[in-house]
C-alpha cells in the first residue's frame, strides 16, 4: 500500500516537472525579438577586420559575438556590387542594380525592414559616419532611381515617422534647389533637431533628427573622434524608450573609404573606430537580453590582404588589389535571440525575412 502511494506521488511529481518543463519550452520558443541592431560595415572584408583586430592587439569587442555566417553580395545588373544595391538587398530583400535606392530593377518602390518595423509599432533609427543620405543609410528610408539624388532621398525622411537620425548632411535639407528647409519642416513634424555633437547630451526624449556635419563627416582620426559610439549609445537610449521595441541600422560609412583610397591606416582607424559602436551594442543587447545584434557589410572594398603582423607592437602588413570593390563572401556575425538565422552561406536578400521572423511577423 506505502509502496503503491508512493509510486503516485513521484509519477505525478515526474508529471508536474514535465509539463512544467515543456511550457517554458514552449515559451522560450514563442519569444520574440523585442529590438533589432543592424550595423553594417560599409566595405568592411574579413581582412580589414583582421587588420584592426591586430593593430589592436589581437583582439576586438566584436569576438564577444556567438554566430558566424556568410553572404552572397553580388547585385542583379552585377558580379561586383555597389553600396545602393547591396543595401537595397538586405534593406528591402530583393537583388537590384547598381545605384538603386530601395527600387527594383524595374525601378519599383521597395519597402524596407525599417517600414515594416514602422508599421508594426517599432521604434526605427538611422546612424551613419558619412552624410544620412548616403547610399547605405538610404536604402532604408528612401525610394529612388538614383544614389546621387540626395535631395530627393532627403525628402523622402520626411514621408516617414522615423524616430532617430544621426549622421553628416545637414546641406541636403537646408541648401536645396527647392528652396525648402527640410529641418523646418522636421520641427514642425515634432523632431528635435541638432547641430553639433555637443547638443546630443541635452536630447532625453522624444524625435531626434541629429546632424553632425553639413556635408560629410571627418575621419575618426581628423576631427569625428567618437562621434559613432556616442551616436550608437544615444540612438539606443531614445529608441529603448517605445515599449514595443526598435529597428535601427548603424554603419561604420568611411571603412570602405578607406579600401577606395588604398589607405591601410584609414581602414584600420575607421574599423576600430566601427568596433568601439559594436561594443554600445552588445553591451547594450547583453544587458537587455531580448535584442539581436546583426553585424556585417555591403561587400569589400580595396582586395585587401593581411600579409603580416604583430600582436605585441599592433604592427600590420597588408596590400591593396584594387581600388574599387570586390566580390569577396562577406562575414555575418551576430549575437542574441535568433542570431542562429544568420549562419550558414545565404544571399545579401535574405536579411529581411530573417528579421521579420525574430520578430515574428512571419513564422515562415
Ligand atoms: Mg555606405
Ligand atoms: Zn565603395
Amino acid at each position: 500500500m506505502k509502496t503503491k502511494a508512493l509510486t503516485v506521488l513521484i509519477t505525478f511529481t515526474l508529471l508536474f516537472v514535465i509539463s512544467c518543463n515543456s511550457l517554458t519550452q514552449n515559451n522560450v520558443e514563442q519569444q520574440n525579438v523585442k529590438n533589432i541592431i543592424f550595423m553594417i560595415g560599409d566595405g568592411m572584408g574579413l581582412n580589414h577586420m583582421y587588420a584592426a583586430m591586430t593593430a589592436n592587439g589581437g583582439t576586438l569587442a566584436l569576438e564577444e559575438i556567438t554566430h558566424v555566417g556568410l553572404q552572397k553580395t553580388y547585385s542583379a545588373s552585377r558580379y561586383i556590387t555597389d553600396s545602393g544595391a547591396s543595401g537595397t538587398a538586405m534593406a528591402c530583400g530583393k537583388k537590384t542594380y547598381n545605384g538603386a535606392i530601395g527600387v527594383d530593377i524595374e525601378k519599383n518602390e521597395l519597402e524596407s525592414i525599417l517600414k515594416v518595423g514602422e508599421k508594426n509599432g517599432y521604434a526605427t533609427g538611422l546612424v551613419a559616419t558619412s552624410t544620412i543620405t548616403h547610399a547605405t543609410p538610404a536604402t532604408f528610408i528612401a525610394n529612388d532611381t538614383s544614389r546621387g539624388n540626395y535631395e530627393a532621398i532627403a525628402l523622402d525622411f520626411l514621408l516617414t515617422d522615423i524616430d532617430v537620425f544621426i549622421g553628416g548632411g545637414l546641406d541636403n535639407f537646408t541648401k536645396r534647389e527647392d528652396g525648402r528647409d527640410l529641418t523646418k519642416e522636421l520641427e514642425e513634424k515634432g523632431y528635435t533637431v541638432t547641430r553639433s555633437m555637443g547638443e546630443l547630451a541635452g536630447v532625453t526624449d522624444g524625435k531626434l533628427a541629429a546632424f553632425t556635419a553639413e556635408g560629410s563627416n571627418p575621419r575618426a582620426t581628423e576631427g569625428r573622434g567618437d562621434m559613432l559610439a556616442i551616436a550608437t549609445k544615444k540612438a539606443l537610449e531614445l529608441l529603448s524608450q517605445n515599449e514595443k521595441g526598435f529597428f535601427i541600422m548603424i554603419e561604420g560609412s568611411q571603412i570602405d573609404w578607406g579600401g577606395h583610397d588604398n589607405d591601410q591606416d584609414y581602414v584600420v582607424t575607421e574599423t576600430l573606430d566601427f568596433d568601439k559602436a559594436v561594443k554600445v551594442a552588445l553591451d547594450f543587447a547583453k544587458a537587455d537580453g531580448e535584442t539581436l545584434v546583426v553585424i556585417t557589410a555591403d561587400h569589400e572594398t580595396g582586395g585587401m590582404i593581411v600579409l603580416n603582423g604583430d600582436f605585441d607592437s599592433g604592427s600590420v602588413e597588408t596590400v591593396f588589389t584594387t581600388g574599387g570593390h570586390t566580390g569577396q563572401l562577406i562575414p555575418v556575425y551576430s549575437y542574441g535571440p535568433f542570431a542562429e538565422l544568420f549562419t550558414g552561406i545565404f544571399e545579401n536578400t535574405g536579411f529581411k525575412e530573417r528579421f521579420e521572423k525574430a520578430w515574428g511577423i512571419i513564422t515562415e
